[in-house]
């Protein structure tokens, strides 16, 4: 017997109507580039979202079919994410810090017919275009005054919005459609692209909105630093529309000073990005002595966040939310929010749990398997593969790339990881940078944690590097703060005392700067690379 309850799809363009009807006169402001402020509201949005949705349909776009961008995070980027899933069609963020190849590839492979770019991306678009013969039109995200010029045949956003009305219903269709697709880039081969569906993306916006999870509510101002082409800024865009929140949007500007200007002049109370921003940020918060006076909580994610990061941020009255996700599941997974029993913890107990990645909320399942896929205990200590399933994880890659890639129902992260019995989660390493040093593994991640915490490391990054006793050895490798002279001796003196004695780094390297993926992630193959003819001293050789 079924239930009595009315059949509504959950459906992307139901987010925008809610948030117009209910939260109309909610700002969303917008840096489309440097010199310009823009501000609207969601009804606005809305408003101009049905108009694209009818510029889009008289371009030719159909269900199902496939619409490219290359932006940042601002006004209009957030208009085709409604206008192009609520037609039924997929919108494909491209990530244009790829290399050019790559970006070439996901356009063909995705089938893109309309590309979207900002005005930086416009030479780009002058060179993959001969080699995307799928696209048909290339519209720049601009008035008629700063078109750019060039070779190819542009169309202008502003005019091909401007050219309909909004008198346009959204059409109903199944929830299972799909409505976004995002390659996530492998280390090796091509990237491979997530589908996902207007059902899941609905689903995660609930989830992250969670007082448990990320707590976005409609007194917060959220500014996502996290890239619209990110997996749609970790689904923070979509939350703001659920919830009624102010929405600010700061373009490609994500320097300390331009962040903390935006945080200041919008009062922005949450914020989200990789630890690698953060940096920056801080450091100017550092040089400047100013503080943030608004903002209450940051989502920190993408990479582990250092100990010392979220102890600087609490310093500040900023409470650090550590996340841990992947492009396969949408991306939030787990968050750390500790539960009632945690408060009464004593405050060295606590901080070591907030630096965990957090725990799952309802809709993500996790577990942790040995080699031969047995389950490890949820105990905190043992690790193993982190294996994760769930109504917002993909079941496999669009295409069927890849082939069959769930073991029993469940998606393999790659990841190494920890569980306790309340299910918080510590990342010890991607699979494929733990160190074997003598038969035993060595988390590169939990070096980098301390090593980050000396005052005089900008960043820090720990591989293994073959050794002829012990397997691999973990090797340090340092960008030194500016105007820091800390040595090899006095970096392992730090070291000493807080690790465990074989965790100890047999060498230390310094360089100018650590090569970083196109998401800013440490990209530790490079570094391997970078380092491949690196010899250890003859002390540590030897076996000492
Ligand atoms: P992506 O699909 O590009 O978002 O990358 C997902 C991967 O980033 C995960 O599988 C992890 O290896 C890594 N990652 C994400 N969040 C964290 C975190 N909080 N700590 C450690 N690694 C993380």
């Amino acid at each position: 017997m079924n239930g009595n309850m009315m059949q509504m799809p959950l459906l992307i363009s139901a987010l925008i109507r809610h948030a117009d009807r209910y939260h109309g006169d909610v700002e969303i402001v917008s840096r489309p580039a440097a010199d310009e402020i823009h501000r609207y509201t969601w009804r606005d949005a809305h408003h101009r979202s049905r108009q694209l949705a009818k510029a889009l349909l008289a371009l030719g776009v159909r269900p199902s079919s496939r619409v490219g961008t290359l932006a940042w995070n601002t006004h209009r980027h957030l208009e085709l994410y409604f206008a192009v899933s609520g037609i039924g069609a997929v919108i494909n963020t491209v990530n244009p810090r790829l290399f050019q190849e790559q970006i070439e590839y996901i356009v063909n492979h995705a089938e893109d017919e309309i590309v979207f770019f900002d005005l930086p991306f416009a030479p780009l678009v002058e060179k993959i275009a001969p080699r995307c013969r799928g696209v048909r039109a290339w519209v720049a995200l601009c008035d008629r005054e700063r078109m750019p010029d060039s070779g190819l045949p542009l169309s202008c956003y502003e005019e091909l919005v401007a050219a309909q009305t909004d008198n346009y219903t959204w059409p109903q269709f199944d929830e299972n459609t799909a409505a976004s697709l995002c390659y996530t880039s492998g280390t090796t081969g091509n990237p491979k692209g997530v589908l996902f569906a207007h059902r899941s993306t609905l689903l995660h916006t609930f989830g992250i909105s969670l007082a448990d999870s990320l707590a976005v509510s409609s007194r917060d101002v959220v500014l996502p630093v996290t890239p619209m082409f990110h997996v749609f800024s970790w689904g923070l865009p979509y939350a703001a529309c659920m919830v009624g929140a102010k929405l600010v949007l700061p373009g490609a500007q994500l320097d300390g000073a331009n962040l903390y200007q935006l945080f200041e002049a919008e009062a922005v109370t949450f914020t989200s990005g990789v630890p690698t921003v953060w940096l920056g940020l801080l450091q100017f918060l550092e040089t400047q002595k100013v503080a943030p006076s608004t903002l209450k909580r940051v989502v920190i994610g993408g990479s582990a966040c250092p100990p010392a990061m979220i102890d600087k941020f609490a310093a500040l009255g900023i409470e650090v939310i550590h996340a841990w996700g992947m492009t396969e599941t949408s991306p939030v997974s787990t968050t750390n929010q500790p539960k009632a029993k945690h408060l009464s913890l004593p405050a060295d107990k606590l901080r070591q749990l907030r630096t965990k990645q957090g725990r799952p909320g309802f809709g993500v399942d996790l577990k942790i398997v040995d080699s031969e896929g047995r389950e490890l205990p949820r105990d905190g200590v043992a690790f193993g593969d982190l294996m994760v399933r769930g109504p917002w994880v993909a079941a496999g890659y669009f295409k069927g790339d890849g082939g069959d890639v769930l073991r029993d129902g469940w998606f393999p992260t790659g990841d190494v990881a920890t569980l306790d019995a309340d299910g918080f989660v510590q990342i010890t390493d991607r699979s494929k940078d733990v160190i074997k040093s003598g038969g035993e593994w060595i988390s590169s991640i939990g070096v980098e944690n301390i090593a980050i915490a000396h005052p005089g490391v900008a960043e820090a990054a720990v591989i293994g590097v073959a050794h002829p006793k012990w397997d691999e050895r973990p090797l340090l490798v340092i960008v030194r703060k500016e105007g820091e002279a800390l040595s090899r001796d006095q970096m392992l003196d730090f070291l000493r005392g807080k690790l465990a004695k074989w965790w100890l780094p047999d060498d230390v390297v310094f360089v100018d700067s650590l090569p970083h993926t196109a998401t800013g992630k440490l990209s530790k193959l490079t570094l391997r690379q970078q380092l491949k003819d690196y010899r250890w001293p003859a002390a540590s050789a030897a076996g000492g």
